[in-house]
């Protein structure tokens, strides 16, 4: 948008017209010290509460108080099939056939669950691709692995440098890393938008270069899902993982999730059994043969935890009402006008590491604050005293994500205000 302008009537004008303004009120916007909401930009980190998770949780507690076991049998959605419940909406926001997904586990958990059916190293072709200053623990589950089948992770593990400024990394470099090592490349893992620096990968294109050299190739979602609208199926990617606290604001420690491409859904892959993962219609026969159910369902181990799914069946129910396309809309207009405000008023004092082409993010902008830790932490903290909101990335970033469902321009104009006065006081 080319009109942006830095004044209150302006951004509240906007929002007044915003057509998913009301979904702002079904989530608790924690308070400041002096009671009125904070403007939290940690939606990438932690999203907020949506205010039906509490009645939704309360609900299954009742069923489990009135029925007991048979809870598993009644109630308006027993816990026998709850994880199917999740399903569809989960599939829509990462744009997945139903089948290819599933709600299980935490994303390390499922990290390691999806290699030990994926990553299937051999001695001429051994390696794992990664991004180099991948999370910490997606670099120590691919090491681990590594390890676990005998490799020297100095020889297997294969960390892309960037070649781009702020660690951004280009479709280039990663044709070339492939070019260079495809044939001993097991494995390519990266991100669908990296966690510090916020630049969002083309899925498709990395998984044509993947498979054309014969590597697996699958996606941390982490911080994708619920942020940008996916196309995992058409991707073609092998598999994926996420965690469902971030931008799909489903609670602490929240219930993660895989994806499983459908040309694996009945191949005999190599995978940790459990006895939820067990073809659903013989489940209950008790037999000690393991059948997988087809799909991505075939993963799970352990029957779910229905406390956790619930706010996760809330939450998606809020984005299929509001549609990731929709989101996806509002987000480029939240920040870009973030950028914009940083670029035209603050540019003295911060700067953006974030790729300025809106294809190669998400939400988030990663800033730097200029003259260092100190000043930045000093900035930071400043922020925080203020009710603003946004976390912490040494040496020197601050990330800031206004969320589509409860962020507003305002809020970003608070934050640009609050910049400038602090620079102001020296
Ligand atoms: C948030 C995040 C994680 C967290 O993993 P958990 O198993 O949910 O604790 C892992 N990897 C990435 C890239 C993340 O952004």
């Amino acid at each position: 948008m080319l009109d942006y302008q830095a004044t209150l009537d302006w951004a509240r004008a906007r929002d007044a017209a915003d057509p998913l303004r009301a979904l702002r009120d079904e989530f608790l916007i924690p308070p400041h010290t002096d009671g009125k909401p904070s403007t939290y930009f940690c939606g990438n980190s932690l999203g907020l509460q949506p205010r039906a998770v509490r009645d939704a949780v309360n609900a299954e507690l009742d069923y489990w108080s009135e029925l007991g076991v048979e809870g598993h049998f009644k109630g308006r959605l027993p816990w026998m099939d709850y994880h199917e419940f999740v399903r569809d909406d989960l599939a829509a926001v990462i744009g997945a056939r139903p089948s290819e997904v599933v709600a299980m586990n935490t994303l390390g958990v499922n990290l390691h669950l999806m290699m030990v059916s994926f990553y299937r190293p051999t001695r001429e072709r051994p390696a794992i691709l990664i991004e180099a200053g991948a999370f910490p623990t997606d670099r120590y589950a691919v090491e681990s692995q590594v390890r676990f089948h005998g490799f020297d992770p100095a020889i297997a593990l294969i960390e892309l440098e960037a070649d781009e400024p702020n660690g951004i990394i280009s479709l280039g470099a990663i044709e070339r890393a492939l070019d260079q090592h495809g044939s001993r490349i097991a494995l390519v893992m990266l991100p669908g938008v990296q966690y510090r620096n916020g630049q969002a990968f083309d899925l498709k294109a990395i998984t044509e270069l993947g498979h054309k050299h014969g590597c697996v190739v699958g996606f941390d979602l982490a911080h994708a899902v619920g942020n940008l609208p996916l196309q995992l199926h058409d991707s073609g990617a092998d598999f994926a993982i996420w965690c469902s606290y971030k931008y799909l604001n489903s609670g602490p420690g929240a219930v993660g999730g895989a994806f499983v491409h459908e040309r694996h859904a009945k191949a005999v892959l190599p995978r940790f059994a459990g006895w939820w993962g067990h073809d659903k219609t013989t489940r209950f026969q008790m037999g000690p043969e393991f059948v997988p159910t087809p799909g991505a369902d075939g993963w799970q181990l352990s029957n779910p935890p229905i406390l956790a799914l619930a706010p996760l069946r809330v939450s998606l129910e809020i984005f299929r009402r509001a549609g990731m396309r929709n989101l996806r809309e509002k987000s480029l207009q939240l920040t870009g006008y973030l950028e914009w405000l940083v670029q035209t008023q603050l540019a003295e004092v911060l700067q953006v590491v974030t790729p300025a082409d809106p294809q190669r993010r998400g939400a988030q902008l990663s800033i730097r604050v200029t003259g260092g830790r100190e000043r930045g932490r000093e900035l930071f903290e400043y922020l925080m005293d203020q009710g603003i909101i946004g976390d912490w990335r040494e040496p020197d970033v601050i990330r800031i994500s206004p969320a589509p469902l409860y962020n507003r321009l305002e809020d970003c104009l608070v934050f640009a205000e609050a910049v400038r006065n602090w620079h102001r006081a020296g």
